[in-house]
């Protein structure tokens, strides 16, 4: 495998593991070409600190960001020989603020490039735990606006609207683990509404140039493939 758009350090993420240089070296080792380095945006509220973060504060993140960045570009001119390093970050939506955070911060940083993920709906995080999602699921049900009467139709078609207004305010050209929302849902049948959503997204990558990362989490979860599922991938 040569390139890699998507990944996260123990040294700069609390849910991964190993020193970024340690990464690096083993990308090299195992003759990537490419390796993105894309640590997740920092989050900007209390409340929208993951569990494993309860000792950090908002502005813990922030700094960790900096931190992140710094090395990474030291890393980046310290093995340009032996590889490219991309320096980025991947994206939130957790608020209407998200995109423009995340563009702030790219300008800021002058970064080499975005993954557009989303990992919230109704401001909670669909892919941390099945409880979260759960609760996310129990919003998507009371959404008054929703004519249909099913939570998971409802939640679904929330995460893909939510992905569309990313993908039109970031343009990411890596999206991220596309259909994410299937985690604990494997089995969930996509009705019209949700494939019209799906196609319209893949559309709209398309049209500005934009990749879809096949992302190995999807194994770890137990779905029987990478994200997003082959139906996906099928859709031509
Ligand atoms: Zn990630
Ligand atoms: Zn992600």
């Amino acid at each position: 495998m040569p390139f890699s758009h998507h990944s996260h350090s123990g040294q700069f993420c609390q849910h991964a593991t190993g020193m970024l240089e340690e990464i690096i070296q083993e990308a090299i080792k195992k003759k990537f070409i490419v390796y993105g380095l894309s640590e997740h945006c920092p989050r900007y509220r209390i409340e929208d600190l993951y569990p494993e973060e309860s000792h950090l504060q908002p502005l813990d993140l922030s700094k960790t960001f900096e931190e992140f960045v710094k090395e990474a570009r030291r890393l980046q001119e310290k093995y340009k020989s032996q590889i490219t390093l991309l320096v980025g970050l991947e994206s939130e939506t957790i608020t209407s603020s998200s995109t423009s955070e995340a563009l702030d911060l790219i300008e800021k940083y002058s970064l080499d490039y975005v993954v557009g993920s989303v990992h919230h709906v109704h401001e909670t995080p669909i892919d941390f735990d099945l409880e979260m999602f759960e609760i996310a699921l129990s919003k998507s049900s009371s959404n008054k606006q929703r004519i249909e009467n099913n939570p998971e139709e409802n939640l679904f078609a929330e995460y893909f609207d939510s992905q569309y207004q990313m993908l039109q305010n970031i343009k990411p050209i890596i999206v991220g683990h596309f259909d994410v929302i299937r985690i604990y849902r494997p089995n969930f049948i996509f009705s019209d509404l949700i494939w019209k959503k799906v196609e319209r997204n893949i559309d709209y990558v398309v049209n500005y140039g934009g990749l879809f990362e096949i992302n190995s989490a999807g194994f770890k979860v137990g779905l029987p493939d990478a994200y997003p599922q082959r139906d996906i991938l099928q859709v031509s």
